[in-house]
């Protein structure tokens, strides 16, 4: 499949709208209620089980390079959370909103993978990648926020980390899904 089929609501696509600005202000609190906000309208539009989104700081490094953002499946009853990073490793940064917003839909799709595809993984294949551009592209354009030109190349590192590695299968197997 290489599109999930979203309608995004007026709601969701004015968070998008206004986490460009809350990113340009460098306003984490905001960034992380409009970050909840895009993941419960993109839950909800696709009528799959809501996610816990958190934004941090800094993204952690390492040398194979910066984690930008990290989905975990729940455990039995609890959600599945999606961690971004707001500001670069190195220099500390505010992430440039297409990048941020890409990892955020990246995060999505894992999500989606499971609970709205079914897949028994979530891995980044080719169709993946077509999902997620997909997605970014309906969301900046349907923001209004212009042409999603330069956005592909963007935001491929998560779950890249050590320790994030291998997150996904083992949390999944945790929860007891086939
Ligand atoms: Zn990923």
């Amino acid at each position: 499949m290489t599109s999930i089929p979203l309608r995004p609501s007026f709601g969701l696509l004015q968070a998008v709208r206004e986490l460009a600005a809350a990113l340009e202000r460098g306003d984490r609190r905001r960034v992380a209620a409009l970050a909840q906000q895009i993941a419960d309208g993109v839950c909800a539009d696709m009528r799959v089980p809501a996610l816990c989104v958190s934004v941090q700081g800094r993204r952690p490094s390492s040398r194979a390079g910066e984690l930008h953002g990290l989905y975990t499946p729940g455990e039995r009853h609890r959600r599945d959370t999606v961690k971004v990073w707001m500001m670069t490793a190195k220099r500390g940064q505010v992430v440039a909103f297409r990048t941020f917003l890409r990892t955020l839909v990246h995060e999505l799709c894992h999500h989606l993978d499971y609970t709205f595809l079914d897949l028994a993984d979530s891995l980044h294949s080719d169709g993946f990648y077509m999902r997620e551009s997909a997605m970014v592209r309906r969301l900046i354009d349907g923001a209004g926020l212009g042409s999603a030109a330069g956005v592909a190349a963007a935001g491929r590192a998560d779950g890249r980390a050590p320790a994030a590695a291998q997150p996904r299968p083992s949390a999944r197997a945790v929860r007891g899904a086939p």
